[in-house]
């Protein structure tokens, strides 16, 4: 972390868990256990059909609500899906854009992340934008290219002064629901080399603004050691951001002084 330069943010990914009761429930279980961090932003992204309730349910808190994912058109045949607009208006923050599932099961390309990114950008919306290398591709010794290549890709066309509002998300997709963590130093060295594509594309002082977090397997024990880390600025959490109490732990780990 570094909240000299840039926001330290804590996202919970809930993917396809929780019915509204169960949103309900865990709003109030969370709420009186997070107070009002004040040296971290808490977002949950959580299923497109519970978003509105999330808003409500939050709204006089300091978590605020992310989608995960959005339709880069703003309206059309598009059976399904949710645009970027249509989240806005009910007041949904962040939007997660090219996860490693949509990218797997839902055939989201660098191409359409791209798309999605513009359409999020100009909702107004802050997208959370993931790359990430499978552990073939590690082990082949081309995790750098590829992030370079991903992180380029989605930030095509994309100008300096709207970086203020993308986050980047750093996911490895073998330490993704598998409970395999990145080192403090693997994590940090990627998160480092995704801002010295951003210090190319963009320059100095964007680069140092933006967010880049660190996603897979984050948890109440690993989630110190990982923040720490200089080029770290927070996590994208799935299994431990669906238990409250486990979720408060990373929490407090961002919100330290
Ligand atoms: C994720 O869904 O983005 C994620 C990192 O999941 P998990 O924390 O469960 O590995």
């Amino acid at each position: 972390m570094n909240r000299r330069y840039r926001k330290t943010i804590i996202a919970g990914n809930w993917k396809m868990n929780k019915t509204l009761s169960e949103t309900k429930a865990f709003a109030d279980e969370l709420k009186p256990l997070i107070g009002k961090p004040k040296w971290c932003e808490v977002v949950l992204c959580v299923p497109s059909v519970n978003l509105q309730a999330a808003v409500r349910l939050f709204k006089e808190s300091r978590v605020a609500i992310g989608a995960e994912t959005c339709h880069y058109e703003s309206n059309g045949a598009f059976t399904g899906e949710v645009s970027a607009e249509m989240l806005k208006e009910i007041g949904v923050k962040y939007v997660i854009i090219g996860h490693s599932e949509r990218r797997q099961y839902y055939n989201e390309t660098d191409f359409t992340v791209n798309k999605k990114v513009h359409a999020a950008l100009e909702a107004g919306l802050y997208p959370i934008v993931c790359v990430g290398e499978s552990l073939e591709q590690r082990e082949l010794g081309v995790t750098m290219d590829l992030i370079s290549y991903q992180v380029k890709a989605a930030l095509a066309g994309v100008p300096a002064d709207k970086m203020r509002h993308v986050v980047i998300a750093y996911e490895p997709i073998w330490a993704i629901g598998t409970g395999k963590t990145a080192t403090a130093e693997q994590a940090n060295e990627v998160c480092e080399a995704i801002r010295a594509v951003i210090r190319k594309l963009y320059g100095a002082r964007v680069a140092r603004s933006v967010t880049i977090q660190y996603g897979g397997s984050m948890n109440a024990k690993n989630a110190q050691e990982l923040l720490a880390q200089p080029d770290v600025d927070g996590g994208l959490i799935g299994g431990a951001s669906l238990k409250a109490p486990d979720f408060v732990q990373i929490i407090n780990a961002a919100n330290q002084e």
